[in-house]
């Protein structure tokens, strides 16, 4: 099957039953469980745009295997252009949620494709490992697949050294090999789009901290959400069952985040990618470049999210009559400012591509992260000047059914501004308050703060591949001068 439609997504998910638990309660049918449901539907609007015969040029392209037209994410780009229409495709799902969805289907897609191209990395010790990569990838490509992934185990305390603390009962390892492949026991987190999606993914994270002697947890597969003795936990749904009006972000983009339960699941052999190469498992996103694919998908969804916050922000401003107020425009002109450093980034890791060892173009590598590294806290602080612009009004903001009770012409009244009605101005802080206050905001903030690793990682991966001794050579240059000029 190429490209997938919603309504095929859907589908898909209802075919493959699984265990997943919300609330105390195992859900039935994730595509009509209320949690879940609007989420998936969201998800299905992503699909659909493959069919948007203004968008399908973009949004697929011809699979090298079969000649159909498969998602554009699947791509492995040979030249800057086909790089760009890559990130044209992600930019179009990214703005359908308003950035919102950070794991849509694309940011494990590219990392995957990214992988096929360098299946020979996989398969260096171990031949058949390279052959399953290759062979995975072009299933998940031809099939539309919708991936998760839970990369962190869990730890029962933290170690000082950095080094993850795995510890036998708790962390993912593998306990056993049988002729039909390993057996996995454990607890990973935090598989955002967990129930909603047909596989999910397990591997290290960035610069993973496992050791040599920790080599039982070293291991990198992809398995159905139906694997036997999995078990998907979810958090609370943020999807509360009002209406677009009352939680207009929740109400839609309910992606959600699980912790996975492997108990004693069997990963056949043709799913596994790497198994006990601690070295192998933590350069793979560096020697593979799958970390600057995922990055430059993560900067389309940062601009997306940048340009929705930065325009709420100006109607706020806009509704409130205090845009000309100077500390106003501060505030704003700092929203523009993270704004364009991430548009930026962006093009910046574009333009810088180049061909990688793998016949791939990938795009440059600091820029790519820089927009993630920038994330972490620059999204917090647009949060933050949210708040700070709209103060009392994310509170003056009655609900669609006051403004069908007797109290509606008293709040059509007095929560009139000069420059917009009672209920536009609601509509628009009750939007602001999804993205600044609610407990849908406050994940989203969380996200940014962590999604891609702990700030320390973070810093230390970016370190790692910046570029130090240039900056050193300036000043080495310069104290180099002869004291005479
Ligand atoms: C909303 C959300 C969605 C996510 N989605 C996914 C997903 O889909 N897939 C996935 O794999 N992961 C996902 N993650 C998980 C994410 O990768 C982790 O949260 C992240 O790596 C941090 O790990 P942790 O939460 O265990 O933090 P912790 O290790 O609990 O860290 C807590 C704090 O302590 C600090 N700290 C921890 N250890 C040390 C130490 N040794 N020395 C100094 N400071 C330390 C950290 O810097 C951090 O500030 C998601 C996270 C969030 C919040």
């Amino acid at each position: 099957m190429p490209a997938r439609t919603g309504q095929q997504y859907l589908a898909g998910l209802r075919a493959q039953e699984r265990e997943v638990w919300l609330g105390g309660e195992r859900v039935h049918d994730v595509t009509t469980h209320p949690g879940l449901a609007r989420g998936a539907q969201a998800v299905a609007r992503l699909y659909d745009m493959q069919f948007d015969p203004t968008l399908r040029d973009v949004m697929t392209f011809t699979s090298p295997t079969s000649g159909e037209p498969v998602g554009r994410s699947f791509d492995t780009p040979k030249t800057r252009d086909a790089l760009e229409t890559r990130r044209e495709m992600m930019l179009h799902w990214a703005r359908a949620t308003c950035g919102m969805m950070g794991r849509s289907p694309d940011f494990m897609n590219v990392t995957f494709a990214a992988w096929g191209a360098a299946a020979d990395y996989f398969g260096e010790k171990r031949p058949e490992f390279g052959e399953n990569m290759r062979r995975y990838v072009e299933y998940i490509r031809e099939n539309d697949i919708t991936l998760t992934h839970a990369l962190i185990n869990l730890q029962r305390s933290r170690n000082p050294t950095g080094m993850f603390n795995l510890e036998e009962g708790t962390a993912l390892q593998v306990i056993r090999e049988t002729d039909a492949g390993i057996i996995v026991r454990g607890a990973r987190i935090l598989a955002t789009l967990g129930p909603l999606s047909d596989e999910i993914a397990v591997y290290s994270p960035r610069l993973a901290r496992h050791s040599e002697d920790q080599n039982a947890f070293a291991v990198s597969f992809a398995i159905p959400c139906g694997a036997r003795g999995l078990r998907f936990l979810c958090r609370d749904s943020f999807d509360l069952g009002r209406s677009h009006f009352d939680h207009p972000l929740s109400s839609r983009f309910e992606e959600m985040d699980c912790i996975v339960f492997f108990d004693d699941v069997l990963v056949p052999w043709e799913r596994v990618f790497l198994l006990y190469d601690v070295a192998r498992l933590n350069q793979a996103p560096h020697a593979t470049h799958s970390n600057a694919h995922a990055a430059h998908q993560g900067a389309a969804k940062n601009l997306a999210k940048c340009e929705f916050v930065l325009g709420i922000a100006l109607l706020m401003t806009q509704a409130l009559g205090n845009a000309h107020l100077p500390h106003t425009e501060e505030r704003i002109g700092e929203l523009m400012l993270i704004t364009e450093l991430t548009r930026a980034c962006m093009r910046a890791a574009e333009a810088d591509s180049a061909i990688d060892q793998w016949g791939v173009m990938c795009p440059a590598i600091v820029s790519a992260e820089c927009t993630r590294n920038l994330f972490m806290t620059a999204y917090p602080r647009m949060i933050e000047i949210l708040q700070l612009l709209g103060s009392s009004s994310f509170l003056i903001t009655p609900t669609e059914a006051d403004f069908e009770g007797p109290l509606k012409p008293a709040i059509e009244q007095y929560l009139a501004t000069d420059t917009i009605g009672a209920r536009d101005r609601t509509k628009l802080f009750r939007l602001a308050w999804d993205v600044a206050g609610s407990t849908f905001g406050g994940r989203q903030a969380l996200y940014e703060r962590f999604f891609a690793s702990d700030p320390l990682t973070r810093a230390r991966a970016l370190a790692a591949i910046y570029p130090k001794g240039e900056a050193m050579e300036r000043v080495l240059a310069f104290l180099g001068q002869s004291d005479e000029e």
